[in-house]
């Protein structure tokens, strides 16, 4: 049985020492134990952040060509291996070989903003501030930050963070989900190859205990946490209580507002690509479909229709939508479906009868569509996050927006519309960090940050992006004289200008 492990000092982690305590790793396709995945106690936590410390004494110095040298190997290098990584992320999370590859592009799109540090680092120079006075900004790295992901993209999410940090001049400590832990190391492999230096970036597998341990710890100096939104309250919490600079990126409940002039074939289409995408483990899934009547019957008989030639199957075999990540995960959205029904929601699409094309031990659950979902059930007020679409129908503008703004999650939504000016409105009013016009998932480019409100997000900073540069750095400023003739006099005043 293959042993997962840490990525110490440049290479896995010495097997002879590691920690006893191991976590199963699944083929969601299969239900199969296919490895074991090391979860790092308090000693393996202490010497992953002593090597990352040192690594960042030296890395905080190295110059910006060396580090862009560096970051466009590394580019290069994870390009190369995007369907290596793509195996990997579908053997251990289930979705689909392309959605996987597309992960892996997204974050590419990150090491390839990461390149530009030169030109993201530069400072700002005020000349003769006073006589003979000038004053310039410039950034410094934090030394050792670490970046926690969950399992929902393991790829990706790490790789919103980690280029921006190293390019930075900081060394990072990254905690990968311990559900799908392996494209962690293929990416530690690449930076090492890239030519980064031993210690910049570590991956330290486990579960809380690596999580705790890293955010009461005194050298590590940020974090940026992507998960669940009870775990990202721990951690802004516990982080910031400890004096670190916190990201916390929470769960999402994302709405699409579908208005009676959209498009309806293209409403359709969206929704469920948005809703079924990677079985709906995504955290800017759509999951909740707010139609303005009077188009509800037709729209919801096109996604019925569009769901019904959906195949889902193991993701190596060309299906549309995987299995579930766990089984205990696929237990938990069978139960909210029950819930649903329970509660009078009206099952359209029964994903529970699904006859999937793959090995009977996987953790199926087919596209589920509710219509007639009021807001007071389970289904509409708590994430999800699997392949259950909701429908709510409204009659107004007004009050579809009133359901987007009083839900206390506030990550991505889309508008459906021809009508430009209700578009303009919307992003105005809606109380949601990611906005889409007629794009159902509308996850921003890397030059620009990614992050929701409300309780998607704990922190005032998004990820990549300027805002991401910022948060891997502390601003200095420095004012200079350079005496021309030397003359000094003693004035016990507040500088002012003079
Ligand atoms: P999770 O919160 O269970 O785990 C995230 C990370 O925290 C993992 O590394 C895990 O090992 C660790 N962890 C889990 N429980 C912990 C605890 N009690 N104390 C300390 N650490 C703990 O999330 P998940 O199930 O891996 O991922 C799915 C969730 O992530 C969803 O809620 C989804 O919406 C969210 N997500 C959000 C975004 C975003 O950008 N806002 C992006 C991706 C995923």
């Amino acid at each position: 049985m293959e042993r997962i492990t840490h990525w110490i000092d440049g290479k896995p982690w010495d097997q002879a020492t590691v920690s006893t305590r191991t976590a199963p790793v699944h083929d969601p396709a299969t239900g199969q134990v296919t490895a074991h995945v090391d979860l790092a106690d308090d000693d393996v936590v202490q010497r992953a952040v002593a090597s990352a410390r040192a690594a960042s004494l030296t890395w905080r110095r190295s110059s910006l060509s060396q580090r862009t040298q560096v970051l466009f190997a590394f580019r290069h290098l994870l390009a190369a291996a995007t369907h290596e990584l793509a195996d990997v992320i579908t053997a251990e999370h289930g979705k689909v070989l392309s959605d996987a590859a597309g992960e892996v592009t997204r974050g590419l799109e990150v090491a390839e903003f990461a390149c530009g540090i030169p030109h993201l680092l530069k400072g700002s120079f005020s000349e003769g501030v006073s006589t003979g006075v000038d004053v310039h900004s410039i950034r410094q790295p934090l030394g050792v930050v670490a970046v926690i992901s969950p399992f929902n993209f393991p790829a990706m999410v790490p790789l919103w963070f980690v280029p921006l940090a190293i390019a930075a001049g900081n060394a990072v400590v990254l905690k990968p989900s311990e559900k799908d832990p392996s494209a962690s190391l293929v990416l530690a492999r690449l930076w090492a190859q890239a030519g980064l230096p031993e210690g910049v970036f570590t991956v330290l597998q486990g579960d809380r205990v690596a999580v705790d341990g890293l955010l009461t710890h005194p050298d590590v100096k940020a974090v940026s946490f992507v998960g669940s939104t009870p775990v990202a309250r721990h951690v802004y919490e516990t982080g910031t209580a400890h004096g670190k600079r916190v990201q916390a990126l929470g769960g999402a409940k994302n709405h699409m507002l579908v208005l009676p002039d959209a498009d309806l074939d293209l409403a359709a289409d969206a929704a469920v690509n948005a809703g079924f995408g990677s079985a709906g483990e995504r955290c800017m899934a759509i999951s909740a479909l707010v139609v303005v009547e009077p188009v509800a019957d037709a729209l919801v008989a096109r996604i019925a229709e569009r769901i019904s030639r959906l195949r889902t199957g193991d993701g190596r075999r060309g299906c549309d939508m995987g299995p579930l990540v766990t089984a205990e995960h696929r237990d938990r959205v069978v139960g909210f479906v029950e819930q649903g029904v329970a509660a009078g929601a009206e099952l359209v699409v029964d994903g529970r009868l699904v006859e999937p094309d793959g090995d009977a031990g996987g953790y199926w659950l087919g596209p589920t569509l509710f219509d007639r979902v009021t807001p007071q059930m389970t289904v509409y007020t708590q994430e999800i996050f699997g392949p259950v679409l909701s429908v709510l129908r409204v009659s107004t503008y007004d009050e579809g927006l009133a359901l987007v703004n009083d839900h206390p999650y506030g990550n991505g939504t889309a508008i459906f519309t021809h009508d430009g000016g209700a578009a303009r409105r919307f992003q105005y009013d809606v109380e949601v960090g990611m906005v889409g016009v007629n794009v159902p998932i509308p996850v921003p480019m890397a030059y620009y940050s990614f992050g929701g409100w409300k309780s998607s997000l704990f922190g005032d900073s998004h990820a990549h992006g300027a805002e991401g540069i910022q948060f891997f750095t502390r601003g200095k400023v420095v004012t200079t004289r350079w005496p021309d003739p030397s003359h000094g006099g003693l004035n016990l005043g507040f500088p002012t200008h003079e």
